[in-house]
């Protein structure tokens, strides 16, 4: 299961950043996953709480809020949404947008208990 080792990689990170932050503990971690990261939401929220209880994680609140993919159009340079790498732009009907949502994993919002 993948979703440990992210766990592990987001403990680390957040854990630096509420020390730096002069922090005691972190009361609510706040994550933005994409449907496309190739993330099991509710795996990574099990991985995050078992594994964050020795950490500055333990009795986090978990938030995790999902992403829809969204494209750029190469040719009018509209958003779209898409289920697909091949779905049309939906104001031109151009193919091959980018991606530019949706493949994300990052920590949104951090809320650091003071010392
Ligand atoms: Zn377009």
């Amino acid at each position: 299961m993948h979703e440990m080792g992210l766990a592990a990689e987001i403990i680390r990170v957040v854990s630096e950043e509420a020390r730096a932050a002069g922090g005691a503990a972190v009361s609510v971690l706040r994550l933005r996953v994409g449907e496309w990261a190739g993330v099991e939401v509710e795996s990574l929220r099990f991985a995050l709480e078992a594994m964050g209880e020795d950490t500055l994680l333990a009795g986090c609140r978990v938030e995790i809020e999902t992403v829809a993919p969204l494209f750029r159009c190469g040719e009018c340079n509209a958003t779209y949404a898409g289920d697909g790498y091949f779905a049309a732009c939906a104001h031109c009907g151009a193919f091959g947008g980018e991606l530019v949502q949706g493949d994300e994993l990052t920590v949104a919002e951090l809320e650091v208990e003071e010392a």
